[in-house]
């Protein structure tokens, strides 16, 4: 029975390849080089097959339930679908094409339908339920405890508890939402792509620095109109347009153009799948007993409840609207003296909001972006990152030729630990293409784990820089040099795991928590050690001047405000709307009431509009969970004082520590367990507050920390 996957790979003309296990050094590695995308559809069927099988050997086991041939067993199984859904995620965000487009939509609803076959197994849930139930006494280990409890809890939260009309219901919805997720990311797809705002002459190219012109006018190119420049509808492109563009009418233009994605009333329109999105949610947390979608999603997380995660949402909120005011004050004060010289008479408007700050940036800080810009060259960066995790988690790189990747871009890198142990892949696809999902991420092409011997992880690094000319080196914002860590911090968490089951490996924590790694991590590009070695410039060499970085230091908490009030106000229409139930929901109309009731200042917009708000509507797991990057960061920024109060930020001790409880131990201890062991004590507010450059607030009365977010809700 074991063999039912092996048998279907091996029954056609030819080996399907995504079915064999990876050959090559260290435990192999994915084998990029040979994957065509029509071998996905049946790779996934016969792997699922497989594991179907091998669940059902577990349940139907004679012998009675215990940890081994319980747990331990349903961790060695699903291997073949493992692997092949794994390489099957970095085509859907690195090379996806209309063919495979087509194959994602055709298999998201088989896959649910999958999982609920697994977790409404009766036989099995009641095998895991008895060997959960006695973990304490069956003299299981701690990690394994941890264990018995996450898969309980997984298959508890997905309904295994049900009775079977209910349990039928559930998985019609899980596959129905899994269809309508598919379709809200290709429509939003649809809409980024299609969408552009042309430019046809010097007059509309005002105000644009060199390295913009050419991107929009190698961006027409592409769509066919050589001589012309396009400003295409993603936020790498509007964003710097709204920044230095002086055409007002055309901000205008580019700004509406980017927020109504989704929402423009044509057959690229999501609001019709929100809500139904929303109504299925809404009865499947019913079904599961929950009160609302929300109270179902937070559980699972460090924050626990709807209500602490809104609390710490609550706790910034004023102070940052606060500082929004004096941002548009500042912004209104330039505007009013261009006009007093001639200029026209405006009020400051969203679409001038990016425009203004660059202004005042200047004005007050005098820092040019432009200027710092020559002293980031991102193959110096990448060894920066690598010497840093050299000297915190005695993580050492080295090039490593003749492992396949997906494409030419793609480097590898071999891993190893202080005493020249192997620990791990890092690959790294810096580049923009056509296929590739925007923005930047970590990826996981196989888990540490040592149940059976030990398994190295393989991770990745990705993000979306325009590739420079051959030989020239990429220059980089120092936004993109955070974002560069913020990545790498992921990659670390991954590559430092030293757990022993695949499923409490690596990242593979609480959404609220996983972004701590990362976030701290960013914390590390502005120290002197790294600036001196690493930030030189791109002609002369020469690290970056003190006076220099001291201007970049000064202007960390500028245009707080704005990124504050932009995220928090998304975070909570995200939460709000699914705290609302089973009433139906108009997305446009209740994504404005809930903006008037929170006093959203005018001259902003949330960072993502319900109608092509990806995080919410791609999948469930950032649902009700968008909260996370405030919850995470409240915790990195406390994390960070260890340092600081300590011997700064290379104290070797606080390093190690931060290894032995953070980096290393995946999901293996609760979380705020974790964190109180490292830190001492729970996480408090003020560190966030002083990172944004906010006025602290007095603890409430009877709490020690006023909206402490982190704490364990047990
Ligand atoms: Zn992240």
């Amino acid at each position: 029975m074991l063999a039912n996957g092996l048998l279907l790979a091996t029954l056609g003309a030819m080996p399907n390849p995504l079915l064999q296990e990876w050959t090559g050094p260290h435990g192999g590695a994915p084998p990029f080089d040979q994957v065509k995308v029509e071998q996905f559809a049946p790779a996934l069927e016969a792997a699922m097959a497989e594991q179907l099988a091998q669940i059902d050997a577990i349940a139907a086991d004679p012998a009675p339930p215990t940890f081994e041939n319980t747990f331990a067993a349903l961790e060695r199984s699903g291997r073949t679908l493992d692997r092949v859904q794994r390489v099957f995620s970095v085509f859907s965000t690195t090379l996806s094409t209309p063919a495979f487009e087509e194959v994602e939509r055709d298999m998201a609803p088989k896959l649910a339908a999958f999982e609920d076959k697994i977790t409404q197994n009766e036989k099995l849930f009641a095998r895991i339920a008895a060997v959960y139930e006695a973990r304490e006494e069956a003299g299981l280990g701690p990690e394994q405890q941890r264990l018995a409890w996450r898969y309980h809890m997984d298959f508890v939260r997905a309904g295994a508890k049900l009775d079977a009309p209910a349990k039928r219901r559930v998985a019609e919805i899980n596959e129905r939402l899994a269809t309508l997720f598919t379709a809200f990311k290709q429509e939003v797809v649809a809409e980024e792509s299609q969408q552009v705002l042309w430019l046809e002459g010097e007059a509309d190219l005002a105000g644009l620095p060199p390295g913009l012109r050419s991107a929009a006018a190698t961006a027409a190119e592409a769509r066919g109109k050589k001589g012309q420049w396009a400003v295409l509808n993603t936020r790498s492109a509007v964003d710097p347009f709204l920044t230095w563009s002086t055409r007002r009418d055309l901000r205008e233009k580019a700004w509406k153009m980017f927020k109504s994605r989704g929402d423009r009333g044509d057959e690229h329109d999501t609001k019709g799948i929100i809500a139904e999105i929303l109504k299925l949610r809404a009865e499947r947390a019913g079904l599961l007993g929950y009160p609302t979608h929300a109270h179902w999603r937070v559980e699972d997380s460090m924050a626990k409840t709807p209500e602490r995660a809104t609390a710490l949402m609550e706790a910034v909120w004023p102070a940052a609207v606060a500082r929004v005011r004096e941002e548009v004050r500042d912004m209104q004060a330039v505007a009013d003296r261009e006009a007093g010289a001639g200029g026209e008479k405006i009020t400051i408007a969203p679409w001038d909001y990016l425009h203004y700050a660059e202004k005042v940036r200047k004005a007050k800080y005098d820092l040019d972006e432009n200027e710092v810009k020559p002293y980031l060259q991102l193959e110096k960066l990448r060894e920066a990152m690598f010497w840093v995790a050299g000297r915190l988690f005695d993580l050492h790189f080295a090039p490593v030729k003749g492992i396949p990747v997906y494409h030419p871009d793609v480097r590898v890198w071999e891993v190893k630990d202080g005493k020249g142990k192997h620990v791990g892949l890092w690959y790294f696809d810096p580049y923009a293409r056509e296929g590739k999902r925007s923005g930047a991420w970590m990826n996981a092409y196989r888990r540490q784990e040592r149940m059976d011997g030990e398994i190295a992880t393989i991770v990745s690094n990705n993000c979306n820089f325009v590739k420079g000319e051959p030989g020239e080196p990429v220059l980089v914002s120092w936004t993109d040099a955070e974002t560069l860590f913020h990545e790498f911090g992921h990659a670390v968490h991954g590559l430092a795991s030293r757990v022993t089951y695949p499923t409490l490996s690596g990242t593979a924590v609480p959404r609220d928590y996983v972004e701590f790694p990362s976030q701290i991590l960013e914390r590390w590009l502005p120290t002197p050690e790294v600036l001196n070695r690493f930030a030189l410039h791109v002609k002369t060499g020469k690290p970056i001047p003190k006076a220099l970085v001291r201007k970049i230091e000064k202007a960390e908490t500028f245009n707080q405000g704005y990124a504050t009030v932009e995220y928090l106000s998304a975070a909570l229409v995200d939460m709000t709307i699914h705290l609302a139930g089973a009433t139906p929901v108009d997305p446009a109309a209740f994504e404005k009431e809930t903006l008037a009731s929170l006093g959203m200042p005018d001259e902003i917009a949330m960072r993502h509009r319900l109608p092509h708000f990806n995080h919410l509507f791609t999948g469930d797991s950032y649902s009700a969970g968008y909260y996370s990057y405030l919850w995470a960061d409240t915790i990195s920024a406390d994390a960070y004082e260890a340092f600081t109060e300590g011997k700064g930020p290379y104290d070797a001790a606080v390093a190690k520590r931060l290894v032995k409880h953070v980096f290393s131990a995946g999901n293996t201890v609760d979380p705020a367990d974790a964190y109180r062991a490292f830190r001492g004590r729970d996480p408090g507010i003020g560190a966030l507050m002083r990172r944004r450059g906010f006025p602290e607030q007095a603890p409430a009365a009877g709490d020690g920390a006023a909206g402490a977010p982190a704490r364990s809700g047990r």
